[in-house]
């Protein structure tokens, strides 16, 4: 009758291999890009394409006029961003430090790509 018990480690398994499929999903998570700031060409190439103004756009407000003069990663690259040319947009000083490493929501990359368009 005691053997009937032995069900009990196999649960035990199946749980145990849940956890491992948690840690999996924390590594992802914690990617990072190995280059950590955008190259002078890609700089060079966000300042072109914003005309060399910073691209923060407040809800309901006009582009921010001021002279855009640091490359930022819309997505944080401590969060996961890659350093790569869709991730990246020209701020002004002031709006690059407000920013820091806060993740956007969607509606701010939404409305920054159909700003681009009209640049
Ligand atoms: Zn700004």
């Amino acid at each position: 009758m005691r053997n009937g018990r032995l069900c009990c480690p196999g649960k035990n398994r199946r749980s145990a291999g849940r956890v491992t499929g948690d840690v999996k999903r924390q590594a992802k998570r914690r990617w990072r890009d190995p280059t950590r700031f955008f190259s002078w060409g890609q700089k060079q190439q966000l300042i072109r394409q914003a005309n060399g103004r910073c691209e923060h756009t407040p809800p309901l407000w006009f582009r921010c006029p001021a002279e855009g003069t640091e490359a930022d990663h819309i997505h944080p690259w401590s969060r996961g961003g890659p350093t790569e040319m869709w991730n990246g947009q020209l701020l002004c000083r002031r709006h690059n430090r407000r920013k820091s490493n806060r993740v956007p929501s969607p509606l701010y990359s939404w409305r920054l790509a159909r700003w681009r368009k009209r640049y």
